[in-house]
Formats: C-alpha cells, sequence, structure tokens
C-alpha cells in the first residue's frame, strides 16, 4: 500500500506519531508539504517565522534523502493539492497530525473529506500537545477554563499514562515518478531580506538545544526565568511552534534529568510546567475558538479601547520613552523573539497604558514572531489584557518601571536593545528621565503612568458595573 504523510507542525523524523503510523503501514510512502498561498499572503505571516519555516523545510527534506526518502513540495491551497497528489500517488492512505486552530480544522476537514470520497482511508494522531482538550475534563465532564486545575489534572494523567516518546524512524522507500519541487527560497516568496536574526533550523537544532538547555539553565530555572538578560530558558518556542521537536520528547527527557541529575528536579518540573501552559492554550483554542475574535469572557468586549495610533507605533517601533517597553520590542525586531517576562510587560503596557486593543497587539507579535503561535499569542494576550482565561483575584498592571528594576536591576538587557542608554547610570536606567543628563537620542515617555492605570481601572470597572460581572 502506499500512503501520503503530509507534513504541516510537524517537521521532523523522530517521534513523529502519524509519520511512524504510516511508515509502519506502507510500502512506498510520499512526504508532503504544501506551502498555502492564503498563509503567505497574510498580514499575520511573520516573515522571520517564514524564513524559519523554509529552513527547516530544507532540514528536513535533507534528513529524508539520508533516508532515502525526499519531501514533495507543492505551492497552492492544500484543499486542491493533497487531493491531487493522493491521485498522482495513488496512496491509499493520507496521514496527518492533528491541529487545533479553527483555520485548520476547516481546512484539515475539507482535505479528509476529499480524500474519502476518492477512497482513500485518512489516519490523524494527536502529536503537537502532550493532552488534548477532550482528553482533560473536569469532574462535570467539562473543559477546563483556568490553568492550574488544568495543570492539576495533566499531571494526574500523564503520571497515570503519559504518552512516552518514539524513537527515529525507518521509512519506506518514495513513490517513482512524482516531480518533488524544491523548497523555494525566502526571495521566490517575496519575504524581505530583513535584519532579524532567526535561530539554526531543523530538528538537529532543536535537540542539541534541549541538551545544552536540559544540560545546564534548566537546573536554574525557577529563578532565571524571569530575568531577561540572562539565556536562562530554553529558547525551544520556534521548534515546538514548527514541530521541529516533539513536546513529549521535551517532557520525557526533562523529567529524566530531573530523576537522574541532583539538584535539576525544580528546575525540570516548573519547565513541563510551562509546556503544559501550551497545551493548556492549544486547548482553549479548541474548545473555544472565538477567542481568537473576541474576549475569553464576553464581558470584556465591551472595555472601550483607544485608537491612538501615535502611540501604537511608538509602542511598535521601541520608542515609548520606557526602557523595558522599548528593549523588548527591539528585541523582537531585531531577533524575532522575545523573553516571556517581557512579552507581558509590553503587553500589558499596550492595553492598560496606552489602552489599545489587546487584538492589535496580537496581530502585531503575530506578524513578527519566529515562534507566533495563534493558541499561545491569543493566550498571552489575553491575559495579560485580563480579558481571559486567568483566575486573579486582583486586576493586574504592570508599572514598567518597577518591572525592569526588578526583572533588570541592573539595566544588562535594556543596554543590549537600547544603546541610548549606555551611559545612563544604572540607578536611573529605567527611569532616564530622572538622570542628571538624560540620554541624548532617547524619548521622552510618552505617557503618565500613574494616571493611566487609573484610567484603565475605571474602565474595566465600568464593565463590571454595567454587567455586573468580572473581577474587582
Ligand atoms: C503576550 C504574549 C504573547 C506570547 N506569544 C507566544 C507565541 O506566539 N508563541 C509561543 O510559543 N509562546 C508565546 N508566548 C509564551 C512565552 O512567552 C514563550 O513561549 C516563551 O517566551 C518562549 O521562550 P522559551 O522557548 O525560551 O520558553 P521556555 O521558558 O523555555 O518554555 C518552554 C516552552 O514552553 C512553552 N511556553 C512557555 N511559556 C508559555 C506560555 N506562557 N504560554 C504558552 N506556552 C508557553 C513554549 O512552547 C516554550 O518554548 C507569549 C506570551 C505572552 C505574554
Amino acid at each position: 500500500m502506499r500512503a501520503l504523510h503530509w507534513f504541516r507542525s510537524d517537521l521532523r523524523l523522530r517521534d513523529n506519531r502519524a509519520l511512524a503510523e504510516a511508515a509502519g503501514r506502507a510500502e512506498r510512502l510520499v512526504c508532503a508539504f504544501v506551502l498555502d498561498d492564503a498563509l503567505l499572503a497574510s498580514d499575520r505571516t511573520a516573515p522571520p517565522r517564514l524564513r524559519f519555516l523554509l529552513d527547516c523545510l530544507e532540514r528536513l527534506d535533507a534528513g529524508l534523502r539520508e533516508r532515502g526518502q525526499r519531501l514533495v513540495v507543492r505551492r497552492g491551497d492544500p484543499r486542491r493539492e493533497i487531493p491531487r497528489l493522493l491521485e498522482e500517488t495513488r496512496a491509499g492512505l493520507l496521514s496527518f497530525n492533528r491541529d487545533y486552530g479553527p483555520f485548520a480544522r476547516r481546512r484539515d476537514g475539507a482535505v479528509a473529506r476529499a480524500a474519502e470520497k476518492a477512497g482513500v482511508d485518512v489516519l490523524t494522531c494527536k502529536d503537537r500537545v502532550v493532552f488534548e482538550s477532550t482528553e482533560l475534563r473536569t469532574g462535570q465532564g467539562e473543559p477546563y477554563r483556568v490553568f492550574t486545575p488544568f495543570r492539576n489534572a495533566w499531571w494526574k494523567r500523564f503520571e497515570a499514562e503519559g504518552p512516552a516518546p518514539g524513537g527515529a524512524l525507518r521509512l519506506p522507500p518514495p513513490v517513482g515518478g512524482v516531480k518533488a519541487g524544491a523548497v523555494p527560497g525566502p526571495a521566490a516568496l517575496g519575504v524581505a531580506a530583513d535584519a532579524t536574526e532567526i535561530p539554526t533550523a531543523g530538528e538537529e537544532a532543536a535537540r542539541r538545544r534541549l541538551r545544552a538547555f536540559l544540560d545546564g539553565a534548566v537546573a536554574r530555572y525557577p529563578t532565571d526565568r524571569d530575568l531577561p538578560a540572562l539565556d536562562g530558558t530554553s529558547r525551544l518556542s520556534p521548534y515546538l511552534r514548527l514541530g521541529a521537536v516533539s513536546v513529549r520528547t521535551c517532557v520525557a527527557e526533562a523529567l529524566e534529568q530531573a530523576r537522574g541529575v541532583p539538584g535539576s528536579a525544580a528546575g525540570a518540573r516548573k519547565w513541563v510546567d510551562e509546556l503544559i501552559w501550551r497545551d493548556f492554550y492549544h486547548a482553549i483554542l479548541s474548545e473555544y475558538p472565538h477567542v481568537l475574535e473576541r474576549a475569553f469572557k464576553p464581558e470584556y468586549d465591551r472595555v472601550r479601547w483607544n485608537q491612538d495610533d501615535e502611540g501604537f507605533a511608538a509602542w511598535c517601533e521601541g520608542r515609548t520613552g520606557f526602557p523595558i517597553v522599548d528593549a523588548g520590542m527591539r528585541q523582537l525586531a531585531r531577533t524575532g523573539w522575545m523573553h516571556n517576562r517581557v512579552r507581558m510587560i509590553v503587553a500589558s503596557f499596550l492595553t492598560k497604558d496606552l489602552l489599545v486593543d489587546w487584538r492589535r497587539g496580537e496581530r502585531f507579535f503575530q506578524s513578527r514572531l519566529v515562534d507566533g503561535d495563534p493558541a499561545s499569542n491569543n493566550g498571552g494576550w489575553q491575559w495579560a489584557a485580563s480579558t481571559g482565561t486567568d483566575a486573579q483575584p486582583y486586576f493586574r498592571i504592570f508599572n514598567p518601571v518597577s518591572q525592569g528594576e526588578r526583572w533588570d536591576p541592573d539595566g544588562v538587557y535594556v543596554r543590549r536593545f537600547v544603546p541610548e542608554l549606555a551611559d545612563v547610570p544604572d540607578r536611573f536606567v529605567h527611569h532616564p528621565w530622572d538622570a542628571p543628563r538624560p540620554p541624548a537620542g532617547y524619548p521622552a515617555p510618552i505617557l503618565d503612568h500613574a494616571s493611566r492605570r487609573q484610567e484603565a481601572l475605571r474602565r474595566f470597572e465600568a464593565v463590571r458595573k454595567a454587567t455586573g460581572r468580572g473581577r474587582r
């Protein structure tokens, strides 16, 4: 039997569920990827993420070739291209790993229906997450809406029946006579050769990074993860985004480390907790797809936001006059990535200081991040805007100065991305306007945090009063 494996966000050959199933069943295998015109044209597609994707595809193709296989690359609408390839290759089985966003689910449903209509068996697998939303339910059989009970249920189920990672695969030979089509270079797709630094792509790079993190920083992760000047987190997010590493492998190797290496248990478990946030936001997107358009909690669709195009532009360009915010936005521009603590601070600044709608920030992030992922990005933004799943009893507004002083006390991080602050003494580095000589070329703060904070409280309080819901 011939099988076609459709690669999407699973660009690896190790521990890949649907690929392993297809490889086990088929005598001949076609490995395909479709560059989707709709995604290529979308203004949400970040150039660094697209470049990283193309690099990952090249590595995947090289890995397939080492195993006597190759990657067949098509461009167009997968709803047309996959059925076409099935016909061309006379495959009797189509395999792919499941995706959870509404766009992907519609697409996959259409492809699966077309395949089945043509008499092709369709095999889909859970691969992108450790547990799908349907596997973790409250006592009432409902999906979880709050992280902590989700995490507790996750660990309980994991300890009982956590999925073990698979290994490297033996692949059947390819189907002859199929035009492979090369992975296009960025220029062919109109991706500007901009100055964004992107990480080395592919499965091997991901494995090296995971090993280096587990052999090093994981031990200090509970504290260092919040300090943006340090290399205290794994930086695996772009690889997890495109599936260059499997989340099962990450969890299994972290827990192995926790068992085997004294001093790393707390760090490794904390790190797995962060991977559970990823499962959580995928579960939220899967159960509540409206979050891509609207607030998770509907009453917060009533919040009155400012248009403030000028403030938004200053935020995007990293010239708000608040060093930690500007450093974060410039890190994003330069590297396509931003430290988690700083993502929270800049998102709070946009929504609670500038009072700009979280959807504009979400969209901007998605159009710039190398790890931009609809589920995690939306979850992060709704968390920061207090419109999401979070169950904090208080209303959170970050003070950009005290956050900077707390997490970047010597200003090492802000100076790395805001060179104008190089000569500002440490004690003024997060409020340079108070320095004896304010730095040349660096803007004065564009707003007064204390009064904006009051205004944000008023606007959220107005929603609470109008709807009788929401937190105090
Ligand atoms: C406003 C905002 C937007 C965000 N947008 C994205 C996004 O588009 N894509 C994305 O992968 N993460 C996003 N995050 C979550 C988090 O910032 C990144 O996952 C993390 O910074 C990636 O760095 P790392 O790989 O070194 O993380 P580590 O600390 O090493 O964590 C390991 C992995 O756990 C997952 N993870 C960690 N924290 C979170 C979290 N809060 N939510 C979901 N998953 C998490 C990621 O897959 C990450 O790679 C966002 C957070 C905020 C506040």
